[in-house]
C-alpha cells in the first residue's frame, strides 16, 4: 500500500495477463474509506482483501466500480462480502457487466461477431478458453447501487470516461481524479468495438479525451501504471495516438475489400497470441468504424462478413 495527494490509498494487485497488475484506490472520507475496483477474482482475492482491510485504520463505507472489465470488477462480491459495504456502479456499465459475464449465450455472440470480422473458426476456438478463464475471474456484484454520470459519491463527482467501456465512470474531486483506464501512462487504452459496444467507441473516446482538460484535474490515478501528473496533456497525446493509428491504416485500405482480422495484421503485426489477436481486432475495427464515419473508409457486408475498402472519391 502506498499513500497519494489527499490520502489516496493505492493497493496494487496481481494479474496473469498483461500489464501485469491492475491498482485500487481507497479514497478516504468522513465515514470510512470508499475502495476503487477490486483487481481480477483470483483463487486468492478474498486472503490478499483480507490483509488490506487488516492494515487500514477505519470501515469501508463503500465499494465503487469504475468498469466492467475483469481486473476491475472481479473481486468485487468477494470484497462486498467481506467488508459488508456497498457496491455502486454506473448503471449503463452494470447493464454491460450482466449482458456479458452472466448470459450462457454471450461465448457464442462473441465468437459469431468474430468470426464475421474474418477471424477463421479455429483461431477462434483456440479463444474460448481464454473468454472461460476470464469469466471465472469475474465475480462481480449482482444488483448494486446503480449510479449516473453526474452524481456524486462520498463528495466525488462521477465522470463519464467512455471508449474503452462504454459506461467507465471516472471519480473527480479537488483536482484529484481516479481515471479507471481511460488515460493510461505509456501504453493506450485498448478501444475495442464489440458485438454489442457503442457502434463508434473511438468516436467517443477522442470526444471524451477532448473534454478531459475542462475538468481542470491536476492528477490522474489510473488501474494500470503511475500516477499521471499531466492529465489533459496525456489526453492530447492519445488523441494524436490514434490520429497516427488512423492514417496509418487508412494507408492500409485499398479497392479490394479487407476484414478488420486481416488489417489487425497490418496494424497490429503477425506475432500475436490468440488473445492479443482478439484484442487486435477488435481494436483494428473500432479504428475501422471511426473511417468509415469520417468518409474516410466504406464497408461492405457480403454473405455475413465485413470488410472495407478506401473511400471512393466523389
Ligand atoms: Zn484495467
Amino acid at each position: 500500500m502506498e499513500t497519494f495527494d489527499g490520502g489516496i490509498v493505492r493497493v496494487t494487485l496481481p494479474m496473469p495477463s498483461r500489464p501485469g497488475h491492475v491498482h485500487s484506490y481507497l479514497l478516504p472520507g468522513a465515514d470510512g474509506w470508499t475502495i476503487v475496483d477490486t483487481g481480477l477474482g483470483l483463487p486468492d482475492a478474498k486472503e490478499r482483501w483480507a490483509a488490506v482491510l487488516a492494515a487500514l485504520d477505519g470501515p469501508v463505507a463503500r465499494i465503487f466500480i469504475t468498469h466492467f472489465h475483469p481486473d476491475h470488477v472481479g473481486a468485487a462480491a468477494d470484497l462486498a462480502g467481506l467488508t459488508g459495504a456497498p457496491v455502486y456502479q454506473g448503471a449503463l456499465d452494470y447493464e454491460q457487466c450482466e449482458r456479458t459475464w452472466r448470459s450462457p449465450g454471450r461465448q457464442e455472440l462473441t465468437s459469431a461477431w468474430l468470426r464475421a470480422n474474418g477471424m477463421p473458426s479455429a483461431e477462434e476456438e483456440e479463444m474460448r478458453a481464454f473468454g472461460a478463464q476470464y469469466q471465472q475471474m469475474t465475480r462481480y456484484q449482482p444488483d448494486p447501487l446503480l449510479v449516473e454520470p453526474g452524481d456524486r459519491i462520498d463528495g466525488w463527482e462521477l465522470v463519464p470516461a467512455p471508449g474503452h467501456a462504454d459506461g467507465q465512470l471516472m471519480l473527480l474531486k479537488d483536482g484529484l481524479l481516479v481515471a479507471g483506464d481511460h488515460v493510461l501512462p505509456r501504453i493506450s487504452p485498448a478501444i475495442g468495438l464489440w458485438p454489442d459496444s457503442s457502434p463508434d467507441p473511438l468516436g467517443d473516446y477522442l470526444a471524451a479525451l477532448a473534454d478531459l482538460p475542462s475538468l481542470e484535474a491536476r492528477v490522474a490515478f489510473p488501474g494500470h501504471g503511475d500516477p499521471i501528473a499531466d492529465p489533459a496533456g496525456r489526453a492530447a497525446e492519445l488523441i494524436a495516438h490514434h490520429g497516427e493509428r488512423l492514417d496509418t491504416l487508412v494507408g492500409f485500405l485499398g479497392d479490394e475489400p479487407q476484414t478488420p482480422y486481416e488489417l489487425s495484421f497490418v496494424l497490429f503485426g503477425p506475432d500475436l497470441s490468440p488473445a492479443g489477436r482478439r484484442f487486435a481486432v477488435t481494436e483494428t475495427a473500432s479504428h475501422l468504424e471511426r473511417l468509415l464515419r469520417e468518409n474516410r473508409a466504406e464497408r461492405e457486408d457480403a454473405d455475413g462478413v465485413i470488410a472495407y475498402r478506401r473511400a471512393t472519391v466523389s
